[in-house]
């Protein structure tokens, strides 16, 4: 994505209204979705867009454009989810069905987990991770990989068992873990290329209470020999830094009580101190948008991620970066970004380091390799990161960091493409979903699908 590209108006503007082919049904009732993204940096190029509340209005909506994207919670950072023709909202698809032998559950695809989670923790389940907000939908998600932390949990996309997609010509499909295994292992993280995901069934677990406690003032020396340690402290720790002093910052672990997590912390970890009043991550903005903290037990769905769902996630006016690095080479990726500190910080909310768990999911960003992700949460100085990130990416080439595909990065597909063993498997098996590229957008076709 280059500057103009990111800072691309459109026929769209912020306040455009929708204007719904399909009006005259109650299905696609006339209704207002926003024509940005959610951190307002991105215009999307068409008002035209579905909101189907059923599959088989969504198999109309696929069959009377020639091009269209799916639309989930609007969180992702650039133009991913744009469309020059239309886009088909999946937030009216948010049905929820328990399986009888309370392994799974089948959703819509627009629900957001927020929503999802306190249903199925009701009836006793949990799924394993979440992302740092519960404000996104699980169709979104799983495209792009979302992940939470922790050094044994994969990403969110690692939680699917099967889904269900419209295709280009409008017939509906599935695919399952059991039974479709390669292409399945293609299809779920599919950056909205393979069709319109209606339905996504997800593992889950039987319900577990969470604490979370912070560290502050981490000395970054002890990241040298010691992160795999301080990333395995709980069940999903993130660290908190602005890169300056030596300092790494906060610790934030999130311990299972059912693994011994309401025991009481000591007052020190690794040199860092515990905190005794409530944090954010971001220094200085109130701590109340952020789930408990002090050791207190809740619900897996009320510790897992850092905010809640009825309080605006992160900052709200930001931009933001992510690259994930084998996890073994992680210390030595974090010094090579730490040499530009100087240059970061000044422009930077606050960076957050994560631990991934390897998976077999071809477009992963953990694809086959235990990751550390570098996070940065940028303030919203669009000319400063578009002149950050290249450095920060070529600081990371050695590692052979992959963006995350829903955050803002410059890699083109020469540098992307080597990145993923399977890249050609996946343009096949969306081109046979998808022959005359009716899903494929500007976003795929610089990054993924360049032929
Ligand atoms: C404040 C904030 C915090 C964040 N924290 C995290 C984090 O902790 N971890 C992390 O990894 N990411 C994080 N993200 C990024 C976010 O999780 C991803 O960008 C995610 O893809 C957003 O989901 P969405 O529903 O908003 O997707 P959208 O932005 O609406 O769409 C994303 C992509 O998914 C496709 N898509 C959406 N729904 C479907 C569907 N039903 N069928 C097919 N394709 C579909 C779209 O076409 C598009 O390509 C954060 C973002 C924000 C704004």
């Amino acid at each position: 994505m280059d500057k103009r590209e990111f800072l691309k108006g459109s026929a769209a503007t912020a306040a455009a209204m929708i204007v719904n082919p399909l009006t005259t049904t109650q299905a696609f009732a006339e209704v207002t979705v926003p024509r940005t993204n959610w951190s307002g940096n991105y215009h999307y190029s068409t008002n035209k867009v579905f909101q189907p509340a059923t599959v088989a209005e969504v198999q109309d909506a696929v069959r009377s454009v020639p091009s269209v994207r799916a639309l989930g919670t609007r969180h992702c950072f650039n133009d991913i989810a744009d469309s020059q023709t239309a886009q088909i909202s999946t937030l009216q698809l948010k049905d929820i069905s328990i399986a009888p032998d309370g392994r799974s559950v089948t959703v819509g695809a627009g629900i957001r987990y927020g929503d999802l989670a306190g249903v199925i923790d009701a009836k006793g389940y949990a799924l394993h991770n979440l992302a740092s907000l519960p404000h996104i939908s699980v169709g979104g998600a799983i495209a792009t990989a979302t992940h939470g932390s922790g050094m044994h949990n994969g990403n969110l996309a690692t939680q699917v068992l099967a889904l269900e997609f419209v295709a280009a010509d409008g017939t509906v499909h599935t695919l399952s873990r059991d039974k479709d295994g390669d292409s399945f292992h293609g299809a779920v993280v599919g950056l909205g290329s393979i069709g319109i995901v209606t339905h996504v069934t997800l593992a889950l677990q039987p319900r577990f209470d969470v604490t979370q406690i912070v560290y502050t003032d981490l000395p970054f020396a002890e990241l040298e020999h010691h992160l795999a340690d301080i990333m395995s402290a709980g069940y999903s720790v993130s660290i908190f830094t602005d890169w300056q002093r030596g300092i790494a910052g906060e610790v934030w672990i999130k311990r299972r009580v059912d693994q011994g997590g309401a025991s009481t912390p000591p007052p020190r970890f690794y040199n860092a101190k515990l905190a005794t009043k409530k944090l954010h991550p971001i220094p200085d903005h109130p701590a109340e948008a952020c789930t408990d903290q002090l050791n207190q037990p809740g619900p897996w769905y009320e510790r897992l991620p850092h905010f809640k769902l009825n309080f605006t996630p992160s900052s709200g006016q930001e931009l933001q970066s992510e690259f994930f690095v084998p996890f073994d080479r992680g210390y030595e990726a974090i010094r090579a970004v730490e040499k530009l500190r100087d240059r970061i910080t000044p422009h930077l909310f606050i960076t957050e380091l994560r631990a991934i768990a390897p998976d077999d999911l071809w477009l992963s960003m953990a694809y086959q390799r235990p990751s550390l992700a570098l996070h940065f949460t940028w303030k919203p100085e669009t000319a400063a990161v578009m002149n950050l990130v290249p450095q920060i990416e070529a600081a990371l080439a050695p590692f052979h960091a992959r963006p995350h595909w829903g955050k803002v990065f410059t890699m083109g597909a020469a540098q992307i493409q080597p990145l993923y063993p399977r890249i050609d498997d996946f343009r096949a098996l969306t081109h046979g979903f998808d022959p005359k590229g009716k899903f494929r957008n500007h976003f795929v076709h610089t990054h993924v699908d360049t032929a």
